[in-house]
């Protein structure tokens, strides 16, 4: 058993303890282990970090985006040589496996490229005027000071894909990571400091979601951009729009993988397993829904259910071991009441759903990896509302129509996966799926870092996020008209 590495807050440049209570990070896969731990920050910290974030900003946004980029790339290069100790106690911390926890710090380190390399592309438009001697030119400005508030579930990566645009496009950051997981939010925040970041220009507080509504009424604070639960997520979006602050965020998800009868069964089999228990279920993207063509659902069921009672299930530090824990004990009770509920309303259990009762899987934060076929024509809770673990929902469409419909069934519309080898059902699906991200013959999650990333429907709020889209939110334009002091002749 290793030391807790010790917590602390990142102000102005400057590592400090917290005054507030107590906070530890645990292992969720032995509990009895402690990851990291420190002290809370409190209202003075919020208040001092946006002091620190207001104070550096003018500078940062007048420094040259090609050198804002260059702290970007350095810091890309840290998190590539820290990769292997960084996901490993990634993995001890959040429950995903090592190699997911190592690939994690590395999409964050190609996040830090892709930004870091933007200081050197375009700044802005031009555009032709309809008076002589004038040209117009969009340029474009940072919001100021924003505020990040992130969720457990990818601990550096999704920092990383607000924060790298964050910077790269000269505003100043206070960023409150998830008190569970608060460990690779040190990590990130060093690796921006050994790239020589200017003091202030990020600022890290640890604490409970508290501190995020104390962040999020601060009256400096000039964006926000939030990713977590659609309950938090409405209530900080309200609270910033009712003062006027721009807000982005990214919420919810029940995302659905239809296969058709034409489907390659095999590779969709693979894909569905992938996509609803790579990390324990807990990815915004994960598939927690799946629509079958009634006449392939008895075979497909055979192949997945195969495919999932053979998963090794263990430690995530274990090499051998394809799903770990969730992330603490409230996110398994929650997914075990979850199930018992589902099958109190009808559904049938087609592989796992009983919770581990001995052992290691008892003692730590284990959900069984599990598939639950829903009666038609019933409505049950599971169909609509996320669980955020291993659990797969299972409906048969007698059409492809609907089929579609099924899977647009219920508020949001974060991603889906369409499985078929018929160009014409993959137009329709691309026309009728009401997503943000729609996979064709590839598992629901997945997303690279230059093209837009966020959900449709009640999955996202605001402007999406990652590649241009990015520049959107961290950025406001001005016009300007532009001409000569003298008139053209
Ligand atoms: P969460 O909403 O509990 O927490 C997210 C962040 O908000 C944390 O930093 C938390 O401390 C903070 N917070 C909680 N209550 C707060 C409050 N009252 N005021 C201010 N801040 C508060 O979410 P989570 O459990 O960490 O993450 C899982 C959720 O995130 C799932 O619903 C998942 O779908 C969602 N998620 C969405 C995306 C996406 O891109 N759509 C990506 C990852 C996760």
């Amino acid at each position: 058993m290793s030391t807790p590495v010790q917590l602390q807050h990142y102000i102005g440049g400057t590592w400090c303890d917290g005054d507030g209570p107590r906070i530890a990070s645990t292992n969720p896969a032995r509990p009895d282990q402690v990851v990291a731990e420190g002290r809370q920050a409190g209202p003075a910290e919020v208040d001092r970090a946006m002091v620190a974030a207001a104070a550096a900003q003018r500078e940062w946004a007048r420094t040259p985006a090609h050198d804002r980029g260059a702290v970007l790339l350095r810091a890309a290069v840290v998190m590539e040589e820290h990769a292997e100790e960084w996901g490993l106690e990634l993995s001890r911390e959040e429950g995903k496996t090592r190699a997911e926890g190592r690939g994690e710090v590395l999409r964050a380190a190609q996040i830090f490229h892709y930004y870091g390399n933007d200081g050197d592309r375009g700044a802005g438009e031009i555009f032709a005027s309809p008076r002589r001697g004038e040209q117009i030119l969009v340029t474009r400005k940072p919001l100021g000071v924003v505020g990040v508030v992130t969720p457990f579930n990818f601990p550096i990566a999704i920092p990383a894909w607000k924060i790298a645009p964050a910077l790269a496009y000269g505003n100043t950051v206070v960023w409150k990571p998830a008190s569970t997981v608060p460990l690779l939010a040190l990590r990130l925040a060093q690796a921006l400091e050994a790239a020589g970041l200017p003091a202030g220009v990020l600022n890290l507080l640890i604490g409970p979601g508290s501190m995020g509504n104390a962040l999020v009424n601060h009256p400096g604070l000039d964006g926000l951009t939030f990713t977590g639960s659609t309950g938090v997520g409405r209530q900080l979006a309200a609270a910033a729009a009712n003062r006027g602050v721009p807000v982005q965020a990214e919420m919810g998800g029940k995302n659905p993988a239809i296969v058709l009868a034409d489907a390659d069964l095999e590779l969709a089999a693979e894909q569905v397993m992938l996509g609803a228990f790579r990390s324990t279920g807990q990815k915004c993207t994960a598939t927690s829904r799946l629509v079958l063509a009634e006449s392939i659902a008895d075979e497909f069921l055979a192949r997945l259910k195969e495919r999932v009672e053979s998963l090794v299930v263990g430690d995530p530090t274990d090499p051998a071991v394809q799903m770990g824990p969730v992330v603490n004990d409230s996110a398994r009770k929650s997914i075990l009441e979850g199930l018992s509920t589902a099958r109190a309303q009808g559904a049938s259990v087609v592989a796992g759903g009983e919770p581990y009762d001995n052992g290691d899987l008892a003692t730590g934060y284990f959900a069984p990896p599990t598939i639950l076929e829903l009666p038609a024509g019933r409505e049950l809770d599971i169909w609509r509302e996320e669980l955020f673990g291993p659990v797969l929902s299972v409906r048969r469409a007698a059409s492809v129509e609907q089929a579609f419909e099924l899977a647009n069934d219920g508020e949001y519309g974060l991603s889906a996966a369409l499985f078929t080898q018929d160009l014409s059902r993959v137009l329709e699906g691309m026309e009728d799926l009401d997503v943000g991200i729609l996979h064709v013959n590839s598992e629901t999650a997945g997303a690279d870092p230059h093209v837009p990333f966020g959900g449709a429907k009640k999955s996202g709020y605001g402007p999406k996020e990652q590649g241009a889209a990015a520049k959107d939110f961290f950025t406001h334009t001005t016009t300007v008209y532009l001409r000569g002091g003298t008139p053209a002749a």
